[in-house]
């Protein structure tokens, strides 16, 4: 990547006017944002920092937090328990779509999707409503190295006018796949996703997925190793909304973005990368971050099926063997 910086100004420049898609208005605080924002950050495994534009400037996660609570949710359930309750199958609808049942399982299709994410957040462990709030901003500072706080404004905003994500609770509790506290869990899903963060600390986040989990500056575990391949693959196949499969065909590694303009994106062994700009498209991902990721993604040849299979094992047993 020895020419990253180059090619990282570049982008910026090619893109910094493209001034097409919206800011997401339906949560009222959203539309404060600056639609000139514009970042692009680049963590590798082991901490080197490439970075341009409007790096430090502080929004809320929206939807790219799902990955994480999902992590842990993982850790707290174990795989089998999570899998009865959250499919990982991608859905190819709208992330706020009015569940969509598996017939049999009555659960959500996937953690991706807003009925998923709060069947998610339904399964954090702790003693009470504070205790699991803890528990989910200690896991946020892990993977951002640094104390994380919520954004009261856009989660009072959220929990005012958040009326469809209600409705996901209702019906998820009909079916069993979450418990009688609905607007406790309603408001641990609000908080995550009103999580402040900036583009670099998103790339210090998908970095550390990179690095197995742990921070590559802090050296802290984020998350268990095992569970960085469940939650990779989940990012890989539902993590775009319902341009995710056009997305791993195009730029071919796993990604997750949010309705407040950020996306990341995870090579694995190799760096996590974010980008921020809050014009989106109809689809909830922003615009300039979709360009960015296209052409970064041709340029160094990141798409996962481009790269050798260098890492796997058993190509190097012979057949004798
Ligand atoms: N808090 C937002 C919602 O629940 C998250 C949406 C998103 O970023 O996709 O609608």
């Amino acid at each position: 990547m020895s020419d990253l910086p180059e090619f990282i100004e570049y982008l910026y420049e090619e893109y910094r006017h493209l001034n097409s898609g919206n800011l997401a208005n339906y949560i009222p605080e959203l539309t404060k944002a600056n639609p000139d924002w514009f970042a692009i950050s680049v963590i590798t495994a082991d901490g080197e920092v490439f970075e341009i534009g409007d790096s430090t400037e502080n929004f809320t996660i929206q939807s790219i937090s799902k990955v994480f609570v999902y992590g842990m949710a993982l850790e707290d359930c174990d795989r089998q328990t999570l899998l009865e309750k959250i499919g990982v199958e991608p859905t190819g609808d709208p992330f706020n779509s009015v569940i969509r049942l598996d017939e049999n399982s009555k659960r959500p299709d996937n953690p991706m999707v807003n009925a998923g994410a709060i069947a998610t957040a339904g399964l954090i462990k702790g003693t009470d409503a504070t205790d699991k709030l803890n528990r989910l901003l200690d896991m946020f500072r892990r993977y951002i190295g640094h104390d994380v706080f919520i954004d009261a404004p856009v989660f009072m905003s959220e929990r005012a006018t958040g009326h469809r994500n209600r409705a996901l609770a209702n019906l998820l509790l009909n079916f069993g796949m979450i418990e009688d506290k609905i607007e406790q869990i309603l408001d641990l899903y609000f908080q995550q996703c009103s999580l402040v963060v900036n583009c670099h600390d998103l790339a210090m986040m998908a970095a550390t997925l990179a690095n197995r989990g742990i921070n590559p500056k802090t050296k802290e575990q984020a998350v268990k190793p095992d569970y960085v391949r469940d939650i990779l693959s989940v990012m890989y196949t539902c993590g775009m909304y319902n341009y995710a499969g056009e997305w791993a065909y195009r730029v071919g590694i796993p990604a997750k973005s949010g309705v407040s303009g950020g996306i990341i994106a995870v090579i694995p062994d190799r760096a996590g990368i974010a980008v921020y700009s809050p014009l989106i498209d109809q689809r909830g991902n922003s615009i300039r971050g979709i360009k960015v990721f296209e052409a970064l993604a041709d340029k160094f040849h990141l798409h996962l099926f481009d790269r050798p299979l260098e890492k796997c094992s058993f190509l190097n047993i012979s057949p004798s063997e």
